[in-house]
């Protein structure tokens, strides 16, 4: 599903962003990334999309050797990855179900599929009764919940979430990753970069524990060994 080979990233010469990195992650699996800030956790997420390319190292996300994927396939590699953001990153002047509508728009999908399948996305984030809200209508965790929402409506097989609790009361934490975990549960692979210790303790999910772009520790049931 995903695996790097010996990964390095160097923005300029000099100390690597990833340094030598090898990892494997399978399809279906739920992986917490922790670490220091400037670790390497935001670039290793920017190779996955392709935004960035290796310094050196090979990438396989879902059997696409990213090194060689040319322009046009780009699209077909992003839409098989749904990404959710610290700061939310909704459209500010559109309501909720056009936010996930939007997404499904921009892939040409059929529009008399779309209705059906925002409703869905919907209703498994529990704001079937806000679709008509705006943004700024909503409540921090209600908007990272239609993040999520617009981030899966095409179906990926892997979600990426770079700090999806960042800004967010513990209360509402829990409700993102009790919502992540079950979107794990039915099949999505889940990958979450996050600084939540306390999440990433009670989870006991993979955790891999990254330092100057290493990896320092992978373990099965949570766990880390770092200090902020
Ligand atoms: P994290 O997400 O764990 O905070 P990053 O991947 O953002 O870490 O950063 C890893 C290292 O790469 C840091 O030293 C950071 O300063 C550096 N870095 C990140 N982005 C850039 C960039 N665009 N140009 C130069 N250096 C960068
Ligand atoms: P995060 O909060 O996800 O760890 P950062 O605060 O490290 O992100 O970085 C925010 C943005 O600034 C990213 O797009 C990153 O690539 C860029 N960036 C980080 N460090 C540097 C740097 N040393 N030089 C230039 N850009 C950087």
């Amino acid at each position: 599903m995903i695996i790097l080979e010996n990964v390095t990233k160097e923005y300029t010469s000099g100390t690597p962003a990833l340094n030598g990195i090898d990892l494997r992650i399978e399809k279906g699996e739920f992986v917490f990334v922790v670490g220091n800030s400037g670790s390497g956790k935001s670039t290793l997420i920017k190779l996955l999309l392709k935004e960035l390319d290796a310094t050196s190292g090979k990438i396989y996300v879902n059997k696409k050797y990213l090194n060689k994927i040319t322009r046009k396939r780009l699209p077909s590699l992003r839409r098989d990855i749904g990404v959710v953001f610290q700061d939310f990153r909704l459209l500010p002047d559109r309501n909720v179900y056009d936010n996930i509508a939007f997404a499904m728009k921009v892939v040409e999908a059929p529009s008399r599929i779309i209705r059906g399948r925002v409703l869905a996305m919907l209703s498994m984030v529990g704001l079937l009764d806000k679709y008509k809200s705006f943004p700024n209508e909503l409540s921090g965790g209600e908007q990272q919940r239609v993040a999520i929402a617009r981030a899966l409506v095409n179906e990926p097989s892997i979600l990426l979430c770079d700090e999806p609790t960042g800004n967010l009361d513990p209360e509402n934490s829990w409700e993102i990753m009790k919502i992540l975990d079950e979107i794990n549960k039915r099949g999505t692979t889940v990958l979450v970069v996050t600084h939540n210790m306390e999440i990433v303790q009670a989870m006991k999910k993979r955790t891999i524990t990254m330092n100057n772009g290493k990896i320092i520790s992978d373990v099965e049931k949570g766990g880390y060994f770092y200090e902020d």
